[in-house]
């Protein structure tokens, strides 16, 4: 039988299992203000933190979370079978699923978020680099890519958001009349 299941159900699984696999929307936050700090002094805490909420919502962003996260907890109870049961035990860095479930994630935010995934995920910082190094406590093959996604998107959000307030607080002069030459004309 199945079932459809509702989006407030999904999205409370998505925030149970990131708080279960010990990321807090904080730790993600953090990124994000590392990220869009440089473009904006004046960034705050608080909407870093609104923006990793907002990009939360997103069907696409949560099933890739919902799959991934379910993948590394099942290969930590060794219930899948081989060989990908040791080729996500081990992290092998040739494996590649886990970054492509991670970027397809970042589409929907464009160009800036892919770039910052990119960055992130080579540069791992804060809670990306202690899930990476956390080998022998727990696997988060999948996890570390994901959260470098939501921390891109949001990064990507805010940018945007700066732009549309700047223009909103910035008068747009008025544009002069082309005069353009008689022999150019036509
Ligand atoms: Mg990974």
């Amino acid at each position: 039988m199945s079932r459809q299941v509702h989006s407030q159900e999904i999205r409370a699984a998505v925030y149970q299992k990131l708080q279960d696999r010990g990321v807090a929307i904080e730790d993600i936050a953090w990124i994000v203000k590392e990220m869009q700090g440089p473009y904006n002094p004046e960034l705050t805490m608080e909407t870093c933190i609104n923006a990793v909420h907002a990009v939360l919502q997103k069907r696409e962003l949560q099933h890739a979370l919902l799959v991934g996260i379910e993948l590394d907890v099942l290969a930590e109870k060794g219930m899948l079978s081989e060989p990908i049961q040791s080729i996500i035990a081990s992290d092998e860095g040739l494996f590649g699923c886990d970054e492509t479930l991670a970027l397809g994630s970042v589409f929907g935010y464009g160009s800036i978020a892919v770039t910052t995934f990119g960055h992130l995920d080579k540069q791992k910082i804060g809670i990306i680099r202690k899930l990476d190094t956390k080998r022998g406590d727990g696997i988060h093959t999948f996890l570390d890519d994901l959260v470098a996604s939501i921390a891109a998107s949001a990064s990507s959000r805010i940018a945007h958001h700066d732009r549309d307030q700047q223009e909103r607080d910035s008068v747009v002069p008025f544009l002069p009349t082309l005069d353009v030459p008689e022999e150019n004309a036509g």
